[in-house]
């Protein structure tokens, strides 16, 4: 069985085809179309040739829409590519926002289609434009299976204390306001992966999960099941990320709304904030150099970024009465041996202790407490798309 993953975003379409056979799932090929629109855009593809990924092929080209980046990305498909001969078997859609509606993937017909729909007023960047990537491969694959798995579904076993806002209740009756949590297809992946290294029942399990990309949230695991999580009625709340600010008095949003208009502070919240309006860069890499260098807003920067991680560590600490591991992923967690070691080592009063030694190495999942920490503290690689690949194999056994 063939599945293809589309994560189609506002000027980029990510994409890639998997097998499976005997319950196991392989990557074939992937790629992405970026700057979709602009003066010219850019093909990445690479496809599994004799077992092994070939090195990624990039192209130039002129994609002035979604409809029209699609077609070269199955081209690329299909030209002697690995659909040559038969279209995908099933398509998986990474779709950000299921509200309250959605618990689990869905198996996309009109109905859904139009529940997705009514969702766009709470994600207005994101919905519509996984709406219009369904909506093309159902033209260009009809006789394709379109599943839809949301970001927010993960996280639809937060209890009420965890997912209400203290707000007048007609905000969140009338209004949908409260918190849904986002990167849950990360998370729930980086729980199963997890159970699976320790060896455990995902339903033993009690962890602290830390996304730490471009956009960061941690999650508070009990028995499998997400309980709290740092990103609320937006992916904006929580934790200090590349440009948005994470958690704010609404107060101080509202004075800067009243100084300088609602849309500009709207793109300062989430363009102009975080790591980039603390040091003017968002790439921790450049951060850490001018850090080293002695630049007085990048250490800043660092320790705001640390401190409010390590906050949140020892808020679900607290919630969780103890874990049994804390998971760094997300091109932060998962490259950066510095920014783990300063989150971690403040925190030997939780009875986290690093192994510098293990902290340096590399690989899909590493174990990096000291010797004798009762706590595991792995990194773990994630793999979104993979797990929108299994979500939508067990969506269509399940059909
Ligand atoms: P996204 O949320 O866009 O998927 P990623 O998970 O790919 O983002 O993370 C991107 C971020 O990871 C970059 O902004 C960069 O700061 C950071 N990063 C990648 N490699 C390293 C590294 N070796 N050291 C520190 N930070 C890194």
């Amino acid at each position: 069985m063939k599945i293809l993953v589309i994560n189609c975003g506002s000027s980029s379409i990510k994409f890639s085809l998997f097998q499976e056979a005997d319950e196991k799932i392989a990557l074939i090929a992937d790629g992405m179309l970026e700057k979709i629109g602009e003066t010219e855009s850019r093909l990445l593809y690479r496809s599994r040739v004799d077992g092994k990924l070939s090195p990624a092929s990039e192209r130039g080209l002129k994609a002035e829409d979604h409809r029209e980046a699609f077609v070269p990305i199955v081209d690329a498909l299909r030209a002697e590519g690995p659909l040559a001969h038969c279209d995908p078997d099933a398509i998986g859609h990474r779709v950000v926002h299921g509200g309250e509606t959605f618990i689990g993937p869905a198996l996309v017909d009109d109905e859904v289609l139009a529940q997705i729909r009514s969702l766009c007023p709470l994600a207005p960047l994101h919905n519509p434009v996984n709406l219009l990537g369904i909506d093309i491969c159902r033209k260009v694959f009809p006789h394709s299976p379109q599943i839809a798995v949301f970001d927010t579904a993960f996280h639809q076993t937060l209890p009420p204390r965890a997912y209400r806002y203290a707000v007048p209740e007609a905000w969140f009756e009338r209004y949908g306001i409260r918190r849904y949590g986002f990167h849950g297809t990360s998370h729930q992946y980086l729980t199963m992966k997890a159970a699976d290294y320790l060896g455990c029942n995902p339903h033993s399990l009690k962890l602290i999960i830390l996304h730490l990309g471009n956009g960061a949230s941690a999650t508070a695991v009990k028995n499998g099941n997400s309980i709290d999580t740092s990103m609320g009625f937006t992916p904006a709340e929580g934790l200090v990320m590349g440009t948005r600010s994470g958690d704010l008095d609404p107060v101080a949003a509202l004075y800067a709304a009243e100084l300088f208009g609602i849309e500009q502070t709207r793109q300062d919240l989430l363009h102009r904030s975080g790591l980039k309006g603390l040091c003017r860069t968002n790439d921790m890499r450049e951060i850490l150099v001018l850090e080293a260098k002695g630049d007085e807003e990048a250490r800043l920067a660092v320790e705001l970024y640390c401190y409010r991680i390590q906050q949140y560590i020892g808020a679900y600490f607290a919630i969780l009465g103890g874990i049994d591991a804390l998971i760094f992923s997300g091109g932060i967690g998962e490259n950066s041996p510095p920014i783990r070691s300063r989150i971690i080592n403040e925190l030997e009063c939780l009875g986290l202790v690093i192994d510098d030694c293990a902290n340096h190495r590399c690989g899909e999942i590493l174990e990096i407490q000291a010797e004798g920490n009762r706590t595991k503290i792995l990194v773990i690689r994630t793999d979104e798309a993979l797990e929108i690949a299994r979500q939508t194999s067990s969506a269509l056994r399940s059909i």
